[in-house]
């Protein structure tokens, strides 16, 4: 089945749902709540968050067997309408790992009735009276908000919560990489204020920068630079920048890495999304400009770290780069993608409100 089939399936429009639809706040309190924006969340929920993640990532290494109480008898959906590896793979171990169970269209989401043409608030509202949580992944912007509006719909008819997480919409947000990410930074850095960031790439069409850069926001960190580093027509959208500068980082965009590299902490790379242009001629002109090879990494601090969200493709050169790049001790970004599993069972955990370490 093609994607442009599964674009058409659903007229409604879910971007209208960011307008009309607000996230519940955490405010200290996970269980019951959607999660489908960093909006969400302030520097106590993120502080929670990641102590809860670190006491995880120990008992995991020490083969705890006691998770597996965590989410035991709860079952999580994924339902997945776009291509992921590390999001999927990872949000179905960190359940198998609490002890819960996974779902999924038996032969991926183009094998299940969106193949019929039905819409994301049927679909959302199918999986969620055979599960308690759902992950959704889907191309249009806003769609977990659509998809959070019709489960509150369900939920008073089926009296039970059921909560969607967004694993990615579209151009929009990601809300749980941004989790992962800002964990990872912590994880290495010891913390955000007065760090140095840097993204760089497609930060017009990459949902994982705008949730990060919002996400740093919301921990309202102290002295943070934030350095955005892209060709002019991949620009972060005015509206991150502009959240991000309201909440006191300072922001500084450039076309030219040379000028920040140097004095960079956190080095953020991501891969041109060939898939959400609209004109291949576009992708074609400037998918060349920021390639991360071990001659530029040779231009970042001894103390940097580089991460990426994956997957990565010529935006990091050849593949004899990618060996070099990983055999670098600032290259962090496998330890960061663990670290997604660890984030997400957290995550997953608190918002199903199990029994808690
Ligand atoms: N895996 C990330 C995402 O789903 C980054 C990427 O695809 O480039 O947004």
């Amino acid at each position: 089945m093609s994607g442009d089939v599964l674009q058409h399936t659903d007229l409604r429009q879910s971007r209208r749902f960011l307008e009309t639809y607000s996230p519940p706040k955490i405010n200290g309190e996970f269980a019951g709540k959607h999660i489908i924006s960093v909006e969400q969340f302030d520097r106590r929920d993120l502080q929670i968050l990641f102590d809860a993640t670190g006491s995880i990532r120990r008992r995991i290494k020490q083969q705890d067997r006691g998770l597996l109480e965590l989410a035991a008898g709860k079952l999580m959906a994924t339902l997945f309408y776009e291509a992921s590896t590390r999001t999927d793979l990872s949000f179905q171990a960190a359940m198998r790992h609490l002890g819960g169970e996974v779902v999924a269209a038996s032969n991926g989401v183009h094998f299940s009735s969106v193949y019929k043409g039905e819409n994301l608030a049927d679909t959302i509202r199918a999986v969620g009276c055979y599960s308690d949580a759902i992950v959704l992944r889907h191309p249009d912007v806003g769609s977990s908000y659509e998809a959070a509006y019709y489960l509150d719909q369900l939920n008073k008819q089926i009296a039970r919560q059921v909560i969607v997480i967004s694993g990615g919409d579209g151009v929009g947000e990601h809300p749980t990489q941004a989790l992962l990410d800002l964990f990872t930074i912590f994880d290495f850095k010891g913390q955000i204020d007065g760090l140095n960031i840097t993204l760089v790439g497609d930060l017009r069409h990459g949902r994982t920068v705008h949730s990060l850069a919002k996400l740093i926001a919301r921990y309202q960190a102290e002295n943070v630079v934030l350095n955005l580093v892209s060709p002019p027509l991949l620009r972060m959208p005015e509206t991150v920048v502009q959240y991000a500068t309201a909440k006191g980082i300072t922001v500084r965009e450039t076309d030219d890495l040379y000028d920040v590299l140097p004095e960079t902490d956190v080095i953020y790379w991501t891969r041109i999304q060939e898939e959400r242009f609209d004109d291949p001629a576009d992708y074609e002109a400037i998918k060349d400009r920021f390639i991360m090879t071990p001659p530029v990494l040779a231009q970042a601090p001894d103390d940097a770290i580089l991460m990426h969200p994956l997957p990565r493709k010529h935006e990091m050169g050849t593949p004899d780069d990618h060996d070099a790049l990983d055999a670098d001790p600032r290259a962090v970004y496998f330890r960061q993608m663990e670290n997604g599993m660890f984030v997400r069972m957290a995550l997953l955990a608190k918002v199903l409100g199990g029994l808690w370490v």
